[in-house]
């Protein structure tokens, strides 16, 4: 992961960048925002960008400087094959692992989480992945363990010892006891990342211990903006099509949508729903909002179609297409049917 594939954030990145260059880095580091807006990506692009052998500075964009991406480290980082990174996340008791679940009984299931999902993946998709049913997730003391064992060795490579710690909020009591000492008296050329999304649920021994990156909770808005340009043409295509239900372009239209790839379906729908919810708001608070689809007839109308009355079934219907895609569902299918659900809900506003 480079600092160039994460969205936005900016600002963070160019700050974490001076800090690593200036040799100012602080052993014990909270990171902390939602995981689908980058935090865990973060925490992966700052690690390879300390273990980079040739940093790229830039004189020119918006990164001040970022890893090369080719050096054996940056390679052994990104793939998370890196020998002194170590990563820890809740794990509970699965089909194959029947008790006393510990992290490294699912060390290759979560690095190939983490890969699929290009460090985006909720911790809800984690417990899908796992398919653990209801159970909730725990870090526990063995898993401390593991962390204070792995950070007492040398590293193999002679450089930095990396822990990354994901969603250190679901850190039971008796492991964070166990890890407040390691906290506190660092062993040399070691840093500890804790990826979390909410500092409240943080248990308060362990905040008062780490410096925290925070990072910018992205608004709907930023993050329309940043796939508007790719999506806002299909969207207004599509949704003029759900008016009209005219069977055969709609199915022309799905076909153009499902040629698009997994990754891409997802990234679309998540910026349509993202649109939807604006609508809804702003609409409902009175505000004006536009879909910039070029089409000022549309765009005045469209958005006082998601009401009250119908935006939960939209959300429903965008979410059970983002879960079938991601579960591999044939695309054209749930876009068919997604586009079947919007149009009913619209007429229901
Ligand atoms: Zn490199």
């Amino acid at each position: 992961m480079r600092f160039k594939d994460i969205a936005g954030q900016r600002d963070v990145i160019n700050r974490l960048t001076e800090i690593i260059d200036s040799g100012r880095v602080s052993h014990a580091q909270l990171v902390l925002g939602p995981t689908a807006d980058g935090s865990l990506q973060m925490a992966l692009a700052y690690l390879q960008y300390l273990c980079c052998e040739h940093r790229v500075h830039h004189t020119e964009g918006d990164l001040r400087a970022d890893s090369c991406g080719e050096c054996p480290s940056c390679k052994k980082v990104s793939q998370l094959m890196h020998p002194d990174l170590h990563l820890f996340f809740p794990t509970a008791t699965t089909a194959r692992i029947t008790s006393t679940p510990r992290c490294e009984d699912f060390a290759a299931d979560f690095r190939e989480f983490v890969l699929e999902k290009h460090a985006t993946g909720t911790l809800d998709d984690w417990y899908a992945w796992l398919d653990i049913d209801n159970k909730q997730g725990l870090l526990r003391e063995a898993d401390a363990s593991a962390i204070v064992q792995s950070l007492s060795m040398k590293a193999y490579e002679g450089g930095w010892k990396m822990v990354v710690i994901w969603m250190p909020e679901k850190m039971n009591a008796a492991a964070a006891n166990e890890l407040l000492k390691t906290l506190e008296e660092p062993s040399e050329k070691s840093v500890i990342l804790l990826v979390g999304e909410s500092d409240e649920r943080l248990l308060p021994t362990i905040r008062s211990r780490v410096q925290t990156v925070r990072l910018r909770v992205e608004d709907g808005g930023r993050r329309r903006e940043n796939g508007s340009e790719q999506y806002a043409p299909l969207l207004v295509e599509w949704l003029r099509m759900l008016f009209k239900l005219k069977m055969k372009e709609l199915g022309a239209q799905v076909d153009k949508m499902a040629t698009m790839g997994r990754e891409q379906q997802k990234q679309f729908l998540a910026y349509a729903l993202d649109v939807m919810r604006d609508c809804f708001l702003k609409s409902a608070a009175g505000m004006e909002c536009s879909l910039n689809s070029g089409d000022q007839k549309f765009d005045a109308m469209f958005p006082s179609m998601v009401t009250v009355n119908n935006i939960e079934l939209i959300d429903e219907a965008f979410n059970d297409a983002l879960f079938a895609i991601e579960r591999n569902a044939y695309g054209k299918i749930a876009l068919m049917e997604l586009s079947f659900r919007i149009s009913k809900a619209l007429k229901k506003r």
